[in-house]
């Protein structure tokens, strides 16, 4: 066995050969995989070889085409056939919201340049004969999807790797892992050590444990899942000879499960809500190739209505029933990229669809270790999205969840309950009893509405507008009209501290830092010039600042931060995680408001728009931001914990002669798209530059060195390939919710990032892109809104205050 490589790939299932295989087609040759026993051996040799290109995240949908257009040259490359079959899938609706789900899909899918369609019950039929049609309205066409031999498909990446010049070693056990003082690794093994610069987890079953071997848990937990060949069904022969092609893939969400022909039969799997973890606390070594009891009980239900569905099915005798254990994260996407807080470790596990992602998880991962960055946005996937909070048990609860909902509608106003609540603030009791509706942000309740008195503290879920409408309404216009409180708890805040801390700092922003008790806007590119960030940055003292990120990307920029730290101590950067929450009041009368709380002078004069002062307000010390999301007038006021209730409940006190009322995080969302701010992962993402973004005026040019700054010249210089726009948009009762297509002059050029209803300005509105060659004034804009195109117009200027004379009154 060779003792040392560049890179070592832990795993040989679908995954660590697909990384494998990219690296070389990257270039690194000198890359070796250790597997335990033989290729295949965790879940890739029982899966049922289905692959699709449908994600709920368009990015990630992006990566399982890429995986599909894959196998052909797999199969050249390798001269190792995957055994495809490629057969178009359909989607059954069987109910008004799932149609509306399958339209939203189709239109979707069209700026990532899908082929989807909606067909009718009888054209369905074409593809899958054993319809009963009554039960459902209509069906999604995807002429791309197929299915393929997992241990053919698996043994073809790795024959193609050997031919880049990897080695793969098998019948060797990783063991354990020892990081040197340079950041190398020894990956010791029951065969020997190999030394390596980088360690790619792809443990599949056993990632949790890899993992372990590192000292991280990650968020991963494998379920049991079925599926079962039924006999020769003389029908299936029927159909191949009369339509001269094979029965194609079937996925019915009202029985929970899918359906595919194998040979002479049919393949049935069921995602059952009854759904059972496998080896919850650890992954046993034993393990091999074995399958698991087989539980038909479990899946009964979902097979009464899939008989029901397909009654052909119901006479078909059972061949074998298949049950395997295969890993999810808790929302079901892979877990990829660097591993926060350790050096050249990866993950690429987590990986649920190893037939429709692998390829895609080995591409971005391949990416991101020569080039430094995964050339896509794959946030959707990145392991970073995760943090300390998703606790074995946490895990296994949104694991059991994620996987009882895999057909299940998830609609843009629903909250899912597993694991919750989590991470509470100490108002939580508070805003529940006055009727926060609550829902999860990273981990922790957030209040996003407030029912009124003698309603219910409920969502109604839907596409369309629901019973949250008119109280954040209500909430909007208070704050618009008055005073408005809301808790601002659940963002990234960091302290950095050193004398190093400006340097450090200014050479990662892109707008200068601010003087002494200012803040100020700052983006953070990567290399290439993309956003990675938006923060607001307060200097509170000589060699001290305060930040303000996103709360979901806290280890997305940690593991930057660390990345780019100086070695020498001089910086140090501490996430304030929970130590440090907060309340905003925003309004007209919220100066009036916060000077009956404090003895310091907060006038207009004495503290400006993009003031920072650390002062006391209502007996408690805090931090106050003279800014808000809302664009109005407005604080925001940070805190320790144990004074967040004195400081609240001192606000409504003193606010409730001025009306002051509490509005949540939807109101929030609603009041900045009235002002077009953009918002992180929506608007601003590595996908795009930051003149694409507008945010010119952050972006310095002359002033300053930092990472991505020549990549902004060249952006500038050369024109920012995409626009990003704001629209008013002719909406029925139904407002974007992002991802919606949008038509100019008749044709699909970009698309929604996001968008809502603006109460205070009473217009539908929404946020997107759109190609630079494609902006006119005068461009006739249409929004495809659950498969309908609704009329939208260019808004150039916000329409609520577009001088910008409230935020600095
Ligand atoms: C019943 C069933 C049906 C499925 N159907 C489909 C389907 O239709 N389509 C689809 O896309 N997916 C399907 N899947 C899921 C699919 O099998 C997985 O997505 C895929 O196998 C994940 O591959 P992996 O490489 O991440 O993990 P694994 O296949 O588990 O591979 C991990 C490998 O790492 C090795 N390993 C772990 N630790 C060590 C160590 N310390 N040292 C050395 N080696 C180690 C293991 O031996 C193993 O071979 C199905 C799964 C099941 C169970």
């Amino acid at each position: 066995m060779k003792t040392t490589a560049r890179v070592v790939v832990i795993g040989g299932g679908v995954v660590g050969c697909s990384v494998l295989y990219h690296l070389t087609k990257k270039g690194w040759s000198d890359v070796m995989l250790i597997e335990r026993d033989q290729l295949t051996s965790g879940s890739t040799w029982h899966a049922a070889g289905g692959f699709h290109t449908l994600n709920g995240d368009p990015n990630v949908a992006m990566l399982q085409s890429y995986t599909v257009s894959l196998y052909e040259e797999l199969e050249r490359i390798s001269g190792q056939s995957c055994g495809l079959h490629k057969s178009p899938g359909i989607m059954l609706a069987d109910t008004p919201e799932r149609m509306e789900f399958l339209k939203m899909t189709v239109a979707r899918g069209r700026y990532l340049g899908m082929e989807t369609e909606i067909i009718s019950v009888k054209e369905a039929l074409n593809y899958f004969p054993f319809i009963e049609e009554k039960y459902f309205l209509g069906a999604l066409l995807d002429p791309n999807e197929g299915h393929l031999d997992p241990s053919g498909t698996t043994y073809a990446y790795a024959k193609a790797a050997r031919l880049g010049g990897a080695t793969i070693e098998v019948q060797t056990k990783v063991e354990s892992l020892e990081q040197k003082p340079d950041g190398t690794w020894r990956v010791i093994t029951n065969k020997g050590v190999v030394e390596c610069e980088h360690v790619v987890n792809a443990g599949g079953l056993w990632a949790r444990e890899v993992g372990r071997m590192v000292g991280v848990e990650l968020p991963v937990l494998a379920m049991e899942h079925m599926y079962l060949v039924t006999d020769d069904i003389p029908e299936v022969e029927a159909f191949n000879k009369s339509a001269g092609k094979e029965i194609g893939h079937v996925i019915d969400f009202g029985a929970e499960s899918y359906l595919r022909q194998e040979g002479k039969g049919m393949v049935l799997g069921v995602y059952e809500q009854a759904g059972k973890p496998w080896s919850p606390k650890n992954t046993p070594w034993s393990f091999g190739q074995e399958l698991l009891q087989p539980d038909l009980d479990r899946i009964a239900p979902s097979l009464e209505i899939a008989f029901k569905h397909f009654p052909t099915l119901e006479n078909a005798g059972i061949k074998r029933v298949i049950n395997g254990p295969f890993t999810f994260a808790p929302d079901g996407n892979p877990l990829v990229g660097p591993v926060q807080g350790r050096t050249n470790f990866w993950s690429a596990c987590g990986v649920m669809a190893g037939f429709s992602q692998g390829g895609g998880v080995g591409l971005a991962l391949s990416n991101w270790m020569v080039d430094g960055d995964p050339g896509f946005d794959i946030w959707g996937m990145d392991v970073a999205r995760y943090g300390d909070w998703t606790t074995r048990n946490y895990t296994n609860a949104k694991v059991r969840e994620n996987y009882s909902r895999r057909f299940r509608i998830r609609f843009p106003n629903e909250e899912l309950p597993a694991g919750r609540p989590l991470q509470t603030t100490p108002l939580y009791d508070k805003f529940i009893e006055q009727g926060a509706v609550m829902g999860d942000s990273w981990g922790m309740e957030t209040p996003l509405w407030f029912a009124p008195k003698g309603t219910e503290a409920k969502d109604i879920v839907s596409f369309h507008r629901s019973n949250d409408f008119e109280p954040i309404k209500a909430e909007c216009k208070a704050v618009r009209n008055g005073v408005g409180v809301t808790e601002v708890a659940n963002f990234a805040k960091y302290e950095i501290k050193g004398p190093g801390a400006e340097a450090w700092l200014q050479g990662l922003m892109t707008n200068t830092l601010p003087k002494i008790g200012r803040l100020q806007l700052c983006p953070m590119l990567n290399h290439n010039g993309k956003i990675i960030g938006d923060f607001t940055i307060a200097k509170a003292g000589e060699e001290r600042f305060m930040m303000w990120g996103s709360s979901q990307a806290q280890v997305y920029h940690m593991r930057w931060f660390e990345q780019t730290l100086p070695t020498d101590g001089s910086v140090t950067i501490t996430p304030f995680g929970m130590k440090l929450i907060g309340l905003s009041i925003a309004g007209p009368k919220s100066r009036e408001l916060l000077q009956r709380l404090t003895d310091d002078d907060v006038s207009g004069e004495a503290f400006k728009f993009m003031d920072y002062r650390e002062m006391e307000v209502a007996t408690v010390r805090a931090h106050v931001n003279r800014v808000t999301y809302t664009g109005d007038l407005g604080y925001e006021i940070w805190v320790a914990p144990e004074y967040q209730r004195r400081l609240y409940e001192s606000i409504m006190e003193a606010g409730a002669d001025l009306g002051i009322t509490n509005f949540g995080m939807r109101a929030l969302l609603c009041l900045r798209l009235e002002k077009n701010f953009g918002t992180w992962f929506r608007e601003f993402r590595p996908i795009y530059g930051p003149f694409e973004a507008g945010l010119d005026r952050f972006v310095k040019l002359d002033k300053h060195e930092y990472i991505g700054k020549a990549a902004a010249i060249k952006e500038k210089a050369d024109g920012p390939k995409k626009t990003r726009i704001f629209m008013v948009v002719d909406a029925l009762d139904c407002d974007v919710m992002g991802d919606e297509p949008i038509w100019v002059d008749g044709k699909v050029v970009g698309w929604v990032t996001s968008g809502g209803y603006g109460h205070y300005v009473e217009q539908s509105l929404a946020q997107g892109y759109i190609p630079t060659e494609c902006f006119k004034p005068d461009m006739n804009l249409e929004i495809e809104i659950l498969g309908e195109r609704r009329p939208a117009r260019l808004q150039m200027d916000p329409p609520f205050d577009p001088e910008a004379k409230r935020m600095r009154m």
